[in-house]
């Protein structure tokens, strides 16, 4: 009997009717002779609605009392699942995070997964039940609930297909597979049938938000093999996170993404002299604030004083209190000028594995968003992507032209495939 986990995001639990289609998906893979876990998401938005229930009494709340909110939405849905599967004439069990061994950080909104003890969930797949989980939260080293960071479920549902040794874990949603961009946004987006996991990990990093980053980490690290589906066209294979090793051919951009969840922090007369960015960052990184984009100005003299530059970078809008409050003791430590934010911006990113040694990539994307008229206020490149802070009213403009330009096919022209036994 193979094991197959399967996950279903908030759009595919939205409301009672769709929480019932998704309990005959999980039977007919049951009647197909298979054990299966089923890890799901809070209904809808409501997680969006906790949010804002929070923020209206606090806008800083208390991480412990905001982790316990957010993830009373993922048990809301585990159990009206398991009622359905029930009424249906099937065993079916549902188990928070904490319930199902699932041990992370001590850390409140993004915490990472340390461990899972899958003793409960065993036992009862040895009984023929359906289980249910929790996406998105586990239990911290005291007992507190803690939460993965928004999106987190696919990280859940990754996990816990590696702990278990599952043949397979399947991500539901409501598109029918990862695409070359967002297929809201661009409507020409052509559909992926296979990624590379380090494709698909720089992806979702940069705001492909039909995975979240950890879980396409968590799938290589633990060889658990993914595949993206729809919930509602059953018959589409979806797309494969695979291996370099089982691409036939590898395009020299796989996909465009866009982050809207990003904001630009600019220190102003910061003193030229060595360990200052070391104090700035390390600061940031003490209290798990991760930064993206960094850029330093030349430096520059103002009427004759001590040499000083500016410094700006990115960090996640969801970080950016943390953020401030750290920047502004830096700031009076090293006694810098200034500390602008702006949040209006959002990154945009081109990503593939092809791109390497290929300088022209970039030209063209830059081309391109200049042919726009946009103007591009940050660059920062890795071997396999480039990425360009723009305003954010011009990111879905910025996206279309970019997605134009990599895959001209989706407009009727030839694909830019690269070969890669021929080696272009
Ligand atoms: P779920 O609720 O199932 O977790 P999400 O909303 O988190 O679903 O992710 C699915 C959404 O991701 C899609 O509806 C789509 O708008 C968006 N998306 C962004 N980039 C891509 C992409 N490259 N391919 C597919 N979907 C994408
Ligand atoms: N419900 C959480 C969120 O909306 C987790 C998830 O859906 O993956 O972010
Ligand atoms: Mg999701």
């Amino acid at each position: 009997m193979a094991l197959i986990v399967q996950k279903f995001g908030g759009t595919s639990v939205g409301s009672i009717e769709k929480i019932q289609r998704v309990a005959k998906i999980i039977t007919d893979t049951v009647e197909q002779g298979n054990h299966v876990v089923t890890v799901v998401s809070a209904m809808g938005h409501s997680t969006d609605a906790l949010v804002e229930m929070a923020k209206q009494i606090n806008p800083d709340p208390s991480g412990r009392e905001y982790d316990a909110l957010l993830a009373t939405g993922e048990m809301v849905t585990t159990s009206l699942l398991a009622m359905t599967l029930n009424s249906m004439g099937y065993p079916a069990v549902g188990f928070n995070g904490g319930q199902a061994g699932v041990k992370t950080e001590d850390l409140h909104n993004r915490a990472r997964i340390l461990e899972i003890n899958t003793q409960n969930l065993q036992q009862q797949l040895g009984n023929n039940t359906i289980v249910i989980v929790t996406g998105f939260q586990g239990l911290d080293s005291t007992g507190n609930i803690t939460t993965l960071g928004r999106g987190g479920s696919d990280t859940s549902a990754v996990a816990l297909a590696g702990a278990l040794k599952a043949d397979r874990c399947d991500i539901y949603t409501d598109v029918t597979g990862v695409y070359s961009t967002d297929p809201r946004v661009v409507k020409e987006a052509v559909k992926l049938d296979r990624v590379t996991y380090i494709e698909m990990m720089e992806l979702a990093r940069v705001g492909a938000q039909v995975l979240h980053p950890r879980a396409v980490e968590t799938a290589k690290h633990g060889n658990v093999k993914l595949c993206v589906r729809s919930t509602f066209e059953l018959d589409n294979p979806g797309t494969l996170i695979v291996g370099v090793q089982d691409m036939e051919t590898q395009r020299s951009v796989v996909g465009v993404a866009c982050d809207n969840d990003q904001a630009r922090i600019a220190m102003v007369g910061v003193p030229d002299r060595p360990g200052i960015a070391a104090e700035i960052f390390g600061s940031l990184a003490n209290n798990n604030v991760s930064v993206d984009m960094i850029i330093q100005s030349l430096s520059h003299k103002d009427g004759g004083e001590a040499p000083t530059n500016d410094i700006a970078f990115t960090v996640n809008a969801d970080e950016l209190n943390e953020a401030m409050k750290v920047l502004t003791d830096v700031q009076a430590q090293i006694n810098a000028t200034d500390l602008v934010v702006d949040d209006g911006i959002a990154k945009v990113s081109i990503v593939g594995a092809g791109m390497v040694d290929r300088p022209g990539i970039a030209a063209d994307m830059f081309k391109s968003l200049a042919a726009a008229g946009i103007n591009i206020r940050m660059i920062a490149t890795s071997e396999i992507k480039i990425s360009c802070l723009v305003d954010k009213d011009q990111a879905n403009h910025a996206i279309q032209v970019i997605h134009d330009i990599f895959f001209p096919e989706a407009a009727g022209a030839k694909p830019a495939l690269v070969d890669k036994k021929l080696g272009y």
